[in-house]
């Protein structure tokens, strides 16, 4: 089965309110194996719902459409869809008596428009809305399928989750779905997609999404079968070859962020992680501490951003930054290796660079970045161009810095 949604409301045209029912409703339809083909934002208008309303029913056999179903004159959905499907529209004593009975409840006395929240479309059944007023509607139409849910969202998901989801389950083959989410640092997207879509093309019954984000790539792959044995066999036989394919560029197969892994492994070592950070200003500690329990390897960090601070809290020769500049790899490992010793940490990781627009150090592009590494081994630098504006290039850098203590550990 394929489903429309079509969002009703004048204010999720504008700027400053976004359609965030459809996004949760299309990942409830997902589950279920129902595939959302089209959605549509339509204003409080009669005639342009309703024609909505027909245009998805000659395309889908699930139609649901939220908003527009509150007391005002501008609550249009109840009669656009009576009009798309030439019903009537029916009074139901009980649904007024409950909006009246919730109105006591909070010692009001219902005001006559709500009387409007009471109508039915002919032949709908009633949703119980047991977190506003205005209840949805079922409504069958040969063989298809119409829902109207309420626009709040905290109205809409407990009201499809309970009323919406059982009813649809009973009509749909049984599916079984198994999913896995791998992720990929240091690798842009084109060519992972490259290395991989030869494995996955072949798997018409499961769908691989690729979502990359500044230094990583989430691959998430969604079997979808008859029985359960099956969807997990291709869930695990393509996760296999991806796996191969990716090697030591994936760094999780559950989800999990690069912090998380990395905090992990220092864990298991019982290793501790001190940083330095200056062109990312305390991003890469954030990311850090993000994870619970980042305490138990985590010390803490420098944020020294200009290069004074470097020689005053990490006592880095002045003549060092001088003939060096501040971008260079003999800084980014002076930084890693100061805030090891100041720390005693076993390792520590410093990130310098220029994130742009304009860069302040005469010769650097901005985008350049150093990350240092200080182990009980070594102290070693990588470089790196990145790509993007300012914030990318931060995000890029904490990222590249969790990526090269992960290879290291
Ligand atoms: P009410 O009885 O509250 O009027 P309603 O069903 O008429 O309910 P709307 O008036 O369309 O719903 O929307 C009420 C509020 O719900 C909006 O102000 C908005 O904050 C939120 N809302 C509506 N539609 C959406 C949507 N598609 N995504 C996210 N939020 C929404
Ligand atoms: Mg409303």
């Amino acid at each position: 089965m394929n489903a429309e949604i079509i969002a009703v409301g004048t204010e999720l045209l504008g700027a400053s309110r976004l359609d965030t029912n459809s996004l949760f409703l299309t990942d409830g339809l997902n589950t279920l194996g129902v595939e959302v083909t089209r959605k549509s934002v339509v204003g409080d208008d009669v005639v342009r719902v309703a024609d909505a309303v027909r245009a998805a029913l000659d395309q889908a056999g699930l139609v649901i459409l939220s908003g527009g179903l509150g007391p005002t004159e501008d609550d249009v959905t109840r009669d656009a869809v009576a009009l798309a499907l030439g019903r009537g529209l029916e009074f139901s004593q009980a649904i007024a008596d409950q909006i009246e009975a919730r109105f006591a409840q909070r010692r009001r006395k219902m005001v006559e428009i709500n009387k409007r929240q009471a109508f039915l479309i002919a032949g709908a059944i009633k949703l119980d809305n047991h977190n506003g007023t205005a209840p949805g509607q079922w409504i069958e139409h040969g063989d298809q399928i119409l829902m109207l849910l309420p626009g709040p969202p905290n109205e809409l998901k407990p009201l499809f989750e309970t009323e919406c989801v059982p009813r649809l389950t009973a009509r749909l083959p049984q599916q079984f779905i198994r999913t896995r989410a791998f992720r990929v640092a240091g690798m842009p997207e084109s060519d992972l997609d490259q290395l991989i879509a030869p494995a996955y093309r072949p798997y018409t019954s499961v769908t691989t999404t690729i979502l990359a984000a500044a230094g990583d790539i989430q691959i998430h792959l969604r079997a979808r079968c008859a029985n359960e044995s099956d969807a997990l066999d291709q869930v695990e036989e393509l996760g296999q070859k991806i796996e191969e394919l990716l090697g030591d560029r994936l760094y999780s197969r559950n989800g999990d962020p690069l912090e998380a892994v990395v905090g992990s492994m220092l864990r298991e070592r019982g290793a501790s992680l001190a940083v330095a950070e200056s062109c990312t200003g305390g991003l890469l500690g954030a990311r850090l501490t993000d994870v619970p329990g980042s305490s138990d390897y985590f010390v803490g960090g420098f944020e020294v951003y200009t290069d004074a601070m470097k020689t005053r809290l990490l006592g880095i020769d002045a003549r060092l930054i001088a003939s060096e500049t501040a971008v260079s790899e003999a800084v980014a490992n002076a930084m890693a290796r100061g805030a090891r010793e100041k720390t005693g940490a076993t390792h520590a990781l410093s990130v310098t660079g220029e994130a742009g627009p304009q860069s302040a150090t005469p010769g650097v592009e901005p985008g350049t970045v150093w990350v240092g590494l200080a182990t009980p081994e070594t102290v070693r630098a990588s470089l790196f161009h990145l790509p993007g504006n300012r914030n990318r290039v931060r995000e890029f850098a904490v990222q590249a810095a969790l990526n090269l203590l992960r290879r290291a550990l």
